[in-house]
């Protein structure tokens, strides 16, 4: 029964329980209970005072992360969803402007926009790197573009130079989600360093985490306050601050408290043993799953890294000569966890499809009773509706510990299913 497959009673391939991903050690211990005796778990107050900045924890990280990252300033907030509200804030957008962004990738890299009142621009993706292409996003910028948010999804490198060159050409701000590419190296840069302002997320099962936090990096020292301001209750602060500059200065309660932050600067001494850790697994599954046929694997841009946050796959399916769900069952029959046929599909979300956001009538794509003509239907995104619907099969390496026999198991496992695939 070995070689059949386990859809049709076979033995399974996979058969063990895995453990959940766990980055912590005894430096996070001892870091989290140094914070609780000195009984000052936060150190911000929400008025212009020295305290306005952030307890001492707080600035540390912020400061570990200028260092890590090659930037001048990191902004630590309580959630990575924080840090965009706070970028795109802090571009300065009115209300009605469009901001160019990727249907595959977290809902919050577009929330952001629409809670300055922006209208997100979905343009296509690469059907190999899952990541913004470049010629989409050109054929999208319109008179009201303002910025593109960049997400390196799954921990893959955007092409980030071009974005960047065309963002130059037509005065776009670029916001780089490196949500899930932290220590991606990008050329001589890290991604998340190339455009205007980067952010990282921090929640718990992102490579490092501290339960739920991100961090915001720039090099503009104008950017980065303004992302303070929005982070701690900017219009309380503004006057005694001496800040003229009031658009978008409406502040939130975005502070990451002293735990979390002193958790922040342990886990990012691990970051880069995580992701080296990581490529070893995805280098191990790579050089098994590359030769079957229809199957792409994950790889690099030339000239950069990859993080692997999601091991995603495409399917060519005339070659596989089965459907990604015959697939899927055959493989999950198999054993293997953590399996998905989904990501994101932005555009196809009830609130895009709907235009239903602020209240009932549409607002802000109907502004003062001017229509937005900006599209959500199927159609505008080919290459990420077809992922979607057909083509798109995803490793979710961040869920568990694997191990290198775990990997061996998986591709084991796949390398049966391909074997009987013309019994699928
Ligand atoms: C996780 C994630 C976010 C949001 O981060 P949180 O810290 O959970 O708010 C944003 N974008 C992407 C691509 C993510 O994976």
């Amino acid at each position: 029964m070995k070689n059949e497959l386990a859809l049709f009673g076979g033995d399974k391939t996979f058969d063990r329980q895995l453990l959940s991903y766990n980055p912590f050690g005894p430096e996070e211990e001892t870091a989290a209970l140094e914070v609780i005796r000195s009984g000052k778990l936060s150190g911000y107050i929400g008025a212009w005072c020295p305290d306005f900045y952030g307890g001492p924890r707080v600035q540390t990280f912020e400061a570990r992360c200028c260092e890590y990252f090659g930037v001048e300033h990191a902004v630590a907030v309580n959630s990575l969803t924080s840090g965009l509200i706070c970028a795109v804030g802090a571009t300065g957008i009115e209300p009605g402007d469009e901001v160019i962004v990727s249907p595959w990738t977290m809902s919050a890299s577009a929330t952001a926009i629409l809670v300055w009142n922006g209208i997100p621009v979905f343009a296509d993706i690469e059907a190999d790197t899952f990541n913004l292409d470049p010629a989409s996003i050109e054929a999208n910028i319109s008179p009201r573009t303002r910025a593109i948010v960049v997400p390196s999804i799954f921990g893959g490198a955007a092409r980030l130079d071009e974005i960047v060159a065309i963002a130059a050409a037509h005065n776009l701000k670029v916001i780089e989600d490196a949500a899930q590419a932290p220590g991606v190296r990008y050329g001589e840069r890290l991604v998340g360093t190339l455009g205007d302002i980067g952010g990282f997320s921090l929640n718990y099962h992102k490579h490092i985490h501290t339960g739920e936090g991100g961090i915001c990096v720039t090099d503009d020292g104008e950017l980065a306050e303004r992302m303070r301001l929005i982070r701690n209750h900017a219009e309380a602060v503004v006057e005694h601050k001496g800040e003229t500059n009031l658009v978008n200065m409406i502040g939130f309660n975005f502070r990451l408290g002293e735990i979390e932050a002193a958790i922040g600067a342990e886990q990012l001494r691990k970051l880069d043993a995580m992701v080296t850790a990581r490529q070893r697994l995805a280098g191990c599954l790579s050089a098994r799953l590359r030769s079957l046929p229809g199957l792409r694997v994950p790889e690099p841009l030339p000239g950069s890294t990859h993080a692997y946050y999601l091991y995603g796959m495409t399917l060519d399916l005339p070659v596989v000569g089965a459907s990604r769900e015959r697939i899927l069952a055959a493989l999950r029959a198999e054993g293997v966890p953590a399996l998905t046929d989904r990501y994101v599909t932005l555009h196809r979300y009830p609130m895009y499809r709907k235009r239903i956001a602020y209240g009932s009538r549409h607002f802000p794509w109907v502004i003062n009773g001017a229509a937005s003509s900006v599209s959500y239907d199927d159609g505008i995104c080919p290459v990420a509706e077809s992922l979607d619907d057909r083509q798109f099969l995803g490793l979710l390496l961040c869920q568990y510990a694997f191990d290198e026999r775990d990997i061996d198991s998986i591709a084991t496992a796949f390398e049966k299913v391909w074997a009987c695939r013309e019994q699928l």
